[in-house]
């Protein structure tokens, strides 16, 4: 009915009729005649005028204030037939009117508004059919859509060799074998180069990525979640093996939509998002965070980076798989602390002269950026990046320096508070010290500790050294 009602391309609106196809119904095909030969009956007239007043530049012409009339020039004038009523006056002509072009004009304008009242009725007529049949159309276009999609989802697995993911437990452990990034795999001019992935929320709940900028920490974040996306939306997944809990949510903060128009810093909405993150996730999520704490001073960035991760590790709500990447090197200390956080980095090639990023995810943290590296590569001028070589070294000298005074002063401290106690008392302060399971308390239970500790060492050292500290 669709088809046989409508033109192949209706117009936008209704308002000026065409949207029914000839040959749909007679009674308008009749009016579009009318109008369509409406040109044909005005040429006529036309001719038969010029023939009947023998002037041989009398034209017929059409304006929206009077409709059709017949112009003769002033030269012409004394010609005119007598029922020519005057209309209008021109400076080199009149306009007149007869009962005979009056009734072509009442015509071909009538028509056309018939023709176009009734095809707004065809057509209201057609989308009333069409409601009608509303539920088995949309029944018919859902399996069409469902269909059309899985035959999209076989075709790129085969092309591309995909794999059937097993599908887990809802926050069941997430394990890849030689993922790769769907997209990047199929733009990249080299190899892409796979990688593993192993997430769960019993060991390995966060893993930390560190390393140099262009090394490929984006890519990996978004391959393993494009892949659990992929995988819950029923398709095979690029690896060579995938098991995979399933997610109730996948959270990303990656970067991409910073909002600057609507009035937004980028630090903003870098906070928004992780606020939103850190109020919505359970346990069953995933969680992928793409740098955070970048838009801000290096202190509070990493602070705030430090205590996001904290937070998904010990919230008894969260515990939830998680994929951080940054550039706050320092972060990779926390491992030591958190007994689910895993340190990975991404592998580079580096003799000392050249500098080859690798693409693969190896276990344990960066130490370097290589941030110089990519301004060269990207062709920041020479004296620029030579003068941040010597700033970076004058930079990483002075931290060097920081902290070893920081880090001896401390050492001394404790030393001399603990000393006379750890040795001269050996079933005292270093027994409960030796029996602190530190892997098993929360910061605050490690701070009573130590303040129990140090109230004890403070009661050991006072009558001896004298001081109350
Ligand atoms: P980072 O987030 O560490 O700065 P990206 O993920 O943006 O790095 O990767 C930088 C570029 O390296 C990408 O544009 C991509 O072309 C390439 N790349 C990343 N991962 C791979 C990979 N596994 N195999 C091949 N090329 C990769």
């Amino acid at each position: 009915l669709i088809e046989r009602a409508l033109v192949d391309e209706p117009p936008a609106t209704l308002a000026d009729g065409g949207c029914i196809r000839a040959g749909f119904a007679e009674e308008l095909d009749t009016l579009l005649s009318a109008s369509r030969d409406g040109k044909q009956w005005v040429a006529e007239l036309e001719r038969k005028e010029r023939e009947r007043s023998g002037i041989a530049n009398l034209r017929v012409g059409y304006n929206k204030v009077f409709g059709y009339y017949l112009e003769v020039t002033r030269a012409n004038e004394r010609r005119v037939p007598e029922n020519y009523i005057r209309k209008q006056t021109l400076v080199n002509a009149e306009r007149y009117v007869t009962p005979e072009i009056k009734e072509l004009e009442e015509q071909i304008l009538s028509a056309e508004e018939r023709q176009i009242a009734l095809e707004q009725r065809f057509f209201r007529e057609l989308t009333s059919r069409i409601a009608a049949e509303s539920a088995g159309l949309i029944d018919l276009a859902e399996a069409v859509g469902a269909l059309d999609a899985l035959a999209s989802f076989a075709e790129v697995a085969a092309r591309n060799r995909y794999v059937r993911p097993k599908m887990g437990e809802a926050g069941a452990p997430l394990i890849l074998r030689e993922g790769r990034h769907p997209v990047v795999e199929q733009a990249s001019r080299d190899a892409f180069v796979p990688n593993d992935a192993e997430l769960d929320g019993e060991t390995a709940q966060i893993v930390l990525l560190t390393g140099p900028n262009m090394g490929g920490k984006s890519t990996y974040l978004r391959q393993v979640a494009l892949i659990v996306l992929m995988a819950q939306a029923g398709s095979f997944v690029p690896a060579d093996e995938a098991v995979i809990g399933v997610c109730d949510r996948i959270f990303t903060r990656v970067g991409a939509s910073d909002d600057l128009a609507r009035g937004e810093s980028t630090f903003m909405v870098e906070m928004i998002e992780t606020a939103n993150i850190l109020h919505h996730a359970s346990t069953r999520s995933l969680i992928v965070l793409d740098e955070i704490g970048r838009g801000t001073s290096t202190y509070d960035g990493l602070a705030i980076a430090r205590a996001v991760v904290e937070h998904l590790h010990n919230a008894p709500a969260l515990g939830c798989r998680t994929l951080f990447a940054t550039h706050y090197h320092e972060l990779i200390d926390l491992a030591r602390v958190l007994p689910r956080v895993r340190n990975y980095n991404v592998a580079v090639d580096d003799d000392g002269e050249r500098v080859l990023f690798l693409h693969k995810i190896v276990p344990g943290g960066a130490d370097r950026s290589y941030g110089i590296h990519v301004a060269r590569l990207a062709g920041v001028p020479k004296a620029v990046t030579r003068r941040a070589e010597e700033l970076l070294a004058e930079l990483e000298k002075g931290r060097a320096a920081r902290a070893s005074g920081r880090n001896g002063r401390a050492a001394r401290q404790l030393r001399e508070l603990l000393q006379p106690s750890l040795f001269g008392e050996p079933d005292g302060l270093s027994h409960d010290l030796a029996a602190m399971d530190l892997l098993a308390m929360t910061p605050m239970e490690a701070l009573n500790c130590l303040f129990e500790l140090q109230r004890k060492a403070q009661a050991l050292t006072a009558p001896r050294s004298g001081r109350s500290e």
